[in-house]
């Protein structure tokens, strides 16, 4: 027996690599570049993809969780690694043993830290989360001086740095991003007269549309994938400033079937038959990242062309409308995210068929598909 799905992620890695270098460049020799690799890297694999990013030059890495940091340790990616979005003050002990910077947000986490410095006699660089506009993670501007002085009195701990984060830098007209970069420099004013560290602001949209975001380091996540934050296609393929999708998506035909007009296909029958058709149906469903939104909606590419989603999705299939795809026949293979052909499925197009957006398209499908990678 197999252990094989139908259904495979493919992920290039010298496009993720490529991207590095495109991300690099256009940073240029003013800012060094974070990879942020949360969540599997956006669905490419979180370990693989930092490898990749390695080979192109990257020794800066981002995750979500204290866990994702030390799984990056364990298989041996080397470099400074930030841990973005808090811990376990039980858990503090990590960051020392598998030499992970933190972000903090709490005095709670920082006594935490002081705690551990010292008793194992060592010094901890911490990055101090500011909200300067996301209504999200970090602390009030206005609250920092009396954050930072409470922190000198923690032995062990030293800021090495503030951080926040933007709302709205995928739009580069954007006036709450020129607001959060006014908070942010008077804010940094603060740490760079009083304190040595660095500042960093900047995502995607802040290294492609803000260059006077820049500060000290930028963090990209989506355009390491080679995806435009704004979504619409930008960037993709040969266009743009040649950032690459990394991921594709690949299926084949389980069947094919002659229908009459008039009838209903898949659950709740809410697709009917107009005329006589090919039906193929496909091994892909919502358990596979397949959005459930895609029903009567998505479309996949078999022979080059492109086949339309008939009726819902289900959990392990849907069906396509192959009556105008010459000898589609089972055992064809099936690109639900990729090219074939002269035609492209992108995640922006999924992601506008779902009324969502690339990143949450590469994460589903990424993170519940076997993957191959191309080295
Ligand atoms: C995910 C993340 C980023 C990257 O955002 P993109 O829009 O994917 O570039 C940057 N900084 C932090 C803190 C993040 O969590």
């Amino acid at each position: 027996m197999s252990d094989n799905s139908f259904n495979r992620i493919r992920i290039d890695c010298a496009k993720l690599e490529n991207n590095y270098r495109v991300i690099k460049d256009f940073a240029g020799s003013r800012a060094p570049v974070m990879a942020m690799v949360k969540a599997e890297a956006y669905g490419h694999g979180m370990i693989r993809a930092a490898e990749a990013f390695g080979r192109a030059g990257c020794d800066l890495f981002g995750v979500a969780e204290l866990r994702e940091g030390v799984s990056l340790r364990k298989a041996g990616v080397r470099g400074e690694i930030y841990v973005t979005i808090g811990f376990d003050a039980a858990d503090a002990e990590l960051f020392f043993q598998h030499q992970l910077t933190p972000v903090i947000y709490s005095h709670a986490a920082a006594c935490a830290l002081s705690t551990k410095a010292t008793a194992l006699g060592r010094e901890i660089g911490v990055h101090v989360k500011v909200d300067t506009g996301m209504g999200r993670l970090g602390l009030h501007p206005e609250d920092l001086p009396g954050f930072f002085e409470s922190l000198s009195n923690l032995d062990g701990v030293k800021i090495a740095g503030i951080m926040s984060h933007f709302a709205e830098s995928d739009d580069p007209d954007s006036l709450s991003t020129r607001q959060a970069m006014q908070t942010f420099s008077a804010t940094c004013r603060e740490l760079k007269s009083n304190y040595s560290g660095i500042c960093h602001i900047a995502n995607s949209g802040g290294v492609l549309n803000f260059p006077d975001a820049y500060y000290d380091m930028v963090r990209a996540g989506i355009a390491l994938y080679g995806y435009h934050p704004a979504g619409g296609n930008r960037n993709v393929g040969q266009q743009g400033q040649g950032l690459l999708p990394a991921m594709t998506f690949h299926s084949r035909i389980l069947q094919v079937k002659k229908v009459p007009a008039g009838i209903g296909i898949s659950y709740g029958h809410t697709y009917k038959t107009q005329s006589p058709m090919r039906i193929a149906t496909l091994p892909v469903g919502y358990e596979d990242g397949y959005s459930r939104l895609l029903s009567n909606r998505g479309q996949v590419l078999i022979r080059g062309q492109r086949a339309q989603v008939c009726g819902r999705i289900c959990m392990n299939m849907c069906m396509v409308d192959v009556t105008h795809i010459d000898g589609a026949a089972p055992g064809d293979e099936v690109i639900l995210l990729g090219c074939q052909g002269k035609e492209t499925i992108s995640a922006d197009d999924i992601g506008a068929a779902i009324g969502s957006i690339s990143y949450e398209v590469l994460c589903l499908l990424g993170n519940n598909n076997q993957k191959e990678y191309i080295e």
